[in-house]
């Protein structure tokens, strides 16, 4: 299956959740079994030789493939929620957004020094939410960390946040 044809099955919605957004609603390339099936392969192939051991997947649309792709890898897979959700003692990062802050959080004792992690979310926006789970994980000194996106909007250049040294990867891309 080509990347074209991921590219066109997911929907775009004008000025959704607020006018002037284009939001990429990925339930119409979820909702196919060989489209799932196709993601799962290529995220499969770019990560089955880089000895992960975490998947860490962002609330919420990073639960979707997350879990699917530690599996996969034979990985664990550890979550990043909005405050409040996780039960256990949490460290948190604060990032800024369009409107005022916001926050992220990880339970204490998920990462540890001997993990290569693989952090994921649906898409690369501006950056800032990947950015702050970046700095979450780097704190906790996981000897690699490796980034992960379905979707990058390029336009935006989220990827500007990010050190050089650091692996991003995304699969399909859009103007807007
Ligand atoms: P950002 O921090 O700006 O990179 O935003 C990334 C987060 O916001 C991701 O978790 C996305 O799920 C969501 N997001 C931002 N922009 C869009 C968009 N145009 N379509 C769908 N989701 C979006």
């Amino acid at each position: 299956m080509s990347i074209e044809t991921l590219t066109a099955a997911v929907r775009n919605i004008s000025d959704f959740p607020i006018k002037g957004i284009q939001f990429k609603d990925i339930t119409t390339l979820f909702q196919s079994p060989t489209h799932l099936k196709e993601l799962s392969d290529i995220l499969y192939e770019r990560y089955k030789d880089k000895g992960i051991t975490k998947v860490v997947g962002i609330e919420s649309r990073g639960f979707f493939m997350g879990p699917a792709t530690a599996l996969r890898l034979n990985a664990g897979f550890v979550p990043i929620r909005k405050p409040g959700k996780l039960p256990y003692t949490v460290i948190e990062e604060k990032y800024t957004k369009e409107y005022g802050v916001d926050a992220i959080q990880i339970h204490q004792d998920a990462i540890t020094e001997d993990d290569v992690v693989l952090l994921h979310d649906d898409l690369l926006a501006t950056g800032g939410t990947m950015a702050a789970a970046y700095k979450l994980v780097k704190k906790m000194q996981a000897k690699k960390i490796y980034i992960n996106f379905l979707i990058e909007l390029e336009m935006l250049n989220g990827r500007a946040l990010f050190p050089d040294d650091v692996e991003i990867n995304t699969i399909l891309r859009y103007d807007i």
